[in-house]
């Protein structure tokens, strides 16, 4: 008799030789090399488990679990001759243990698998996600520091490392996260979304992470499944929260089974390759063609990222399971899900309703890359969608508020320019259910660097950092925006995802050190930590109600407030210093005599004049 553990530890070719020998003549080359998810749990809500057995012609035998409170209710057989899917049902009561499934062929087990049902981990069981009390620091693994350079390069890794290609991958690795989270947590981040860490096993531009080629390893260039549990744990106990970034749309085309999907319609399949037409859009448009609609969620993403089929059960259930084995797994806080509106939508709320049912407190954001609101607020759950659609999505990126903020500070005021970019966008929140669960940004690793669209102008880096930081939503920073890092995506993506200075050993300046920073980049970093270590505490910006004024001669102005507090925002989009009158905003002022101007810690002693100096924001809590 043949054993196999499933634990992704023994994944290693030689082992397996070892341990699959033929054991009968008809049963020769039958085998088991991999089983999906790796490990489970007992005492979970759902209590279905469906595994993916992979292994030559292993559908020629017919499994039979022996274990107490587990039971083999159905087994589904593909297209593939190496696949058996295993329909597993976990009773309450279940004790964790190593199951034994015996795959028989007449009387004769051929091989058996030992598979692990775990003890869930209370102490990974807070989970309690994220939400405007945060500031979310995004940063890119192979970009933001080099832990450890033993694992640049890697054994049976297609690509190697190379610090000159801006499109290669630059060493940067879950110790370099490691080492510099009390450098987050100086900033005042509250958690971290780290673009893809998951194995990307392909050939060129594996360094974003987001050609998957194993959804259960993490890829071993930055380090293994338990460094990144490590990680989160290490994050955790400094207060800092983790959002994993997850992509359901494609994977990779190097993915184990790409010369042997389990069934013909594993991927969307086209005549010859075809490419999504990225409009996402067309999921929601009344006057959509049915053209249109296919090729936005069944065309590819790229040549390098095969389009995953959600509509069959099976790759359904495959990348449900996978993203809870992440979060029962590592502990982890949050998910930020790639490329929203390309997977099919109904499969879609499905994966959300089985998060929220294991994890009620759990958050996930949604990447609708869309221009308007309407559009972005389709994907929050609400209950108002035109087509009675339900999402269940908690949060969503506000990219309408993104295109704003990248023009408002730039342009002269006027009626729709300058401020009103910034006002308009808000003034549409009617849209949203849940306006204060928008994750906010001035940019991220798909687009121009913020301090290069604002013609690397501190004054308005300023000004958009202040109305980041207190208007609704969860902020979101991208990494080395706190350092004015520079890049125009038209001149690639490695130009927007440069390398964190000090990151690499031997690296010419260390900017995660006041020292290694020039006095533009510490004016930068000290701004916005004074900001972010103010926001922390400040429940009114968390879960304060907003007013805002309609933008006056270059003047922005708003409020948030609640019962026992008021921050009044003004944002001076002019090249003069402006004397606001506080006539206006008397509904607001009603009761409060005088203010502290947060940045600078001084006292505005008249509320009924108060002068912004050119270009700036002011930020005033208000006292009685
Ligand atoms: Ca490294």
């Amino acid at each position: 008799m043949r054993r196999f553990t499933g634990n992704i530890r023994f994944r290693n070719a030689l082992f397996l030789l070892f341990l699959f020998a033929a054991s009968a003549v008809s049963a020769k080359g039958i085998e088991v090399n991999r089983v999906d998810p790796p490990y489970w749990w007992t005492g979970m809500k759902n209590h279905h488990l469906q595994l993916m057995v992979h292994g030559n012609r292993i559908s020629e035998t017919s499994p039979v679990v022996n274990y107490p409170g587990i039971k083999l209710e159905s087994v589904v057989h593909v297209q593939s001759p190496n696949y058996l899917f295993l329909n597993l049902m976990i009773e309450t009561g279940a004790k964790p243990g190593t199951i034994t499934i015996d795959f028989l062929k007449g009387k004769k087990t051929v091989v058996s698998l030992l598979y692990e049902l775990k003890q869930r981990e209370a102490s990974l069981g807070s989970h309690k996600g994220f939400d405007a009390s945060d500031v979310v620091y995004l940063l890119m693994p192979d970009r933001f520091a080099n832990g450890d350079t033993t694992n640049d390069d890697m054994p049976g890794m297609l690509e190697q490392a190379d610090r000159s290609n801006p499109n290669g991958r630059h060493g940067g690795d879950i110790k370099g996260i490691e080492d510099h989270l009390d450098y987050l947590m100086n900033l005042g981040a509250t958690a971290v979304w780290i673009n893809p860490l998951l194995e990307n096993n392909q050939p060129a531009y594996s360094y974003h992470g987001y050609a998957m080629t194993d959804f259960y390893k993490v890829d071993p260039r930055f380090g293994t499944n338990n460094d990144y549990k490590n990680l989160i744990s290490r994050a955790h106990q400094k207060g800092l929260k983790v959002i994993q970034d997850m992509v359901f749309n494609h994977c990779g085309t190097n993915y184990f089974w790409k010369d042997d999907l389990p069934t013909n319609d594993w991927y969307n399949q086209w005549p010859e390759f075809t490419r999504s037409n990225y409009r996402g859009g067309v999921v929601t448009d009344p006057h959509a063609s049915i053209s249109d609609y296919k090729k936005m969620v069944g065309g590819w993403f790229d040549t390098s990222m095969a389009d995953l089929n959600q509509d069959n059960e099976l790759v359904a259930n495959y990348l449900i399971q996978n993203s809870i084995w992440w979060i029962e797994s590592t502990g982890l806080d949050g998910i930020r899900q790639d490329t929203y509106p390309y997977p099919y939508k109904d499969f879609m709320a499905k994966w959300m309703l089985r998060v929220l049912e294991e994890y009620p407190g759990f958050n996930v954001v949604g990447e609708a890359w869309l221009s308007y609101p309407v559009s972005v607020a389709y994907w929050m759950e609400n209950d108002r969608n035109f087509d009675g659609y339900h999402s269940h999505l908690t949060n969503v990126f506000d990219f309408p508020l993104m295109y704003a903020i990248s023009k408002a500070f730039n342009e002269q005021e006027g009626w729709s320019t300058g401020t009103a970019e910034l006002y308009e966008i808000i003034s549409q929140d009617f849209v949203y259910s849940h306006p204060e669960n928008l994750v906010l940004f001035a940019d991220n690793h798909d687009g121009d660097r913020f301090y290069s669209k604002i013609g690397e102008d501190i004054r308005k880096f300023k000004l958009a950092m202040a109305f980041l930081m207190t208007t609704r939503g969860i902020p979101q920073i991208y990494y080395g925006t706190e350092i004015l890092m520079t890049g125009l995506e038209h001149n690639g993506h490695g130009d927007i995802r440069k390398d964190f200075p000090g990151g690499w050993p031997g690296d010419a300046h260390n900017a995660f050190t006041p020292e290694g920073r020039t006095k533009a980049q510490n004016e930068a970093f000290n701004y916005l930590k004074s900001l972010m270590s103010w926001r922390k505490n400040k429940d009114v910006i968390h879960t304060g109600k907003l007013k805002h004024y309609i933008p006056q001669d270059g003047v922005y102005v708003y409020f948030r407030y609640n019962y026992n507090e008021s921050v009044m925002v003004l944002l001076n989009n002019t090249n003069e210093a402006k004397t606001v009158d506080g006539k206006r905003f008397k509904e607001s002022l009603s009761g409060y005599t005088q203010g502290r101007s947060v940045m600078d810690n001084t006292t505005v002693e008249n509320l009924s004049s108060i002068t912004v100096p050119a270009k700036s924001p002011m930020i005033i809590e208000l006292e009685k």
